[in-house]
């Protein structure tokens, strides 16, 4: 038996945690390369390079493109060299700290990702998304290393919308039902084995957070504080979930995400959200019981997950649902699965998950 998990070097959350940026690079070298997108330099970047120090701590900002493109990872990597710089920086949302990741391992340096929204869970995984240069996914890179530090700064979390902080919460939701499918089937993970009891129990760990904490965090939000409910649930959303899945495994719910991000009907559309949506998708697919369901879905109405495709905004033709089903049935992941699923199935499934979920919402609390 293979025991195996990954995780970044070190993780630190906290309000206030850009302030601390500084520091944190001089661990890992006095020159460095910091590289957001356009809005999130302009945005932190100030405050970041007020950090610098002359002849002890240096910080160039570079500006990434919007997507994860080779171009660009190329772009900033000669940036890098350029700059003589010793560590990368990313800054910014899922893309930006994409592209970071997969240039610091290009010129394989330490690197510190600080993401600025909770829309995901990869800041923690040492795996890049790769896009062409009209968006549309052509790889997934596994880069040598995690991160050596994940910096995560809660208020200005804060600041991003609540949809994206929602979004989040959809793709956090997967992780314990994906990870106890990837168990069941005994299906390797990205860390080159089957789920570890580590993996497990922090998948496990993520689902009781996001119901013990979700409800007080979007009250913080709403309130613009961060309290302790806040930094729990984004310990849930970016740490548990991002090592739960990493050494955990995906499965059906990530395979029907990538059904819908093939099609241009579903572009409108966060990754939590259609993950959200594709959890509920998996537990039909599973005849997972009512208890379960229930629960399921009763978070995702609380937290205003779309959970129909109404709320998605997706008209449910046939022929679209077969697009998607035909897709998540070639994604390797689908495989992780412990039976066989057909493009039937799926199909079946998403139509399934759409009724429970309307079924949800006319409901009284
Ligand atoms: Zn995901």
């Amino acid at each position: 038996m293979t025991i195996s998990f990954r995780a970044p070097g070190e993780y630190q959350q906290c309000s206030g945690a850009l302030d601390r940026l500084g520091q944190a690079v001089l661990k890992f070298g006095g020159k460095a390369v910091l590289a957001g997108t356009e809005g999130s330099l302009k945005r932190y970047g100030g405050r970041i390079l007020d950090q610098c120090r002359p002849g002890e701590l240096e910080i160039r900002p570079v500006t990434v493109g919007r997507e994860t493109t080779q171009a660009e990872i190329d772009r900033l990597a000669a940036s890098f060299r350029e700059a003589g710089a010793e560590v990368m920086i990313g800054l910014g949302g899922g893309k930006a700290l994409d592209t970071a990741r997969a240039a610091a391992d290009a010129v394989n340096c330490p690197l510190i990702l600080v993401p600025t929204v909770a829309s995901n869970d990869a800041p923690c995984s040492a795996l890049s998304v790769i896009h062409d240069g009209e968006g549309a996914v052509i790889e997934l890179r596994r880069t040598r290393r995690n991160p050596d530090l994940v910096l995560v700064d809660t208020a200005v979390l804060m600041d991003a919308p609540a949809r994206l902080l929602i979004a989040g919460m959809g793709d956090a939701l997967a992780t314990w039902f994906e990870v106890s499918a990837c168990r069941q089937s005994g299906a390797e993970t990205l860390a080159g084995a089957p789920p570890s009891d580590i993996a497990v129990s922090l998948a496990h760990l993520c689902y009781e957070s996001l119901k013990k904490y979700a409800v007080g965090a979007l009250h913080a939000y709403e309130a613009g504080i961060v309290n302790d409910d806040f930094e729990r649930l984004v310990e849930a959303t970016i740490f548990l979930s991002g090592v739960g899945f990493e050494s955990g495994g995906v499965a059906a719910a990530h395979a029907v995400n990538d059904g819908f991000s093939a099609c241009p009907e579903a572009s409108h559309l966060y990754h939590g959200e259609i993950v959200g949506f594709g959890t509920l998708a998996m537990l039909m697919l599973q005849g997972e019981s009512d208890t379960v369901v229930q629960e399921v879905v009763s978070f995702m109405k609380t937290v205003g997950l779309p959970m129909t495709f109404e709320q998605l905004n997706i008209i449910p033709e046939e022929s679209l649902l077969l697009r998607v089903a035909k897709v998540a049935c070639t994604q390797s992941v689908m495989k992780n699965m412990p039976f066989p699923v057909t493009e039937h199935d799926v199909v079946r499934a998403l139509l399934k998950a759409d009724i429970v979920g309307q079924k949800a919402l006319t409901e009284e609390n």
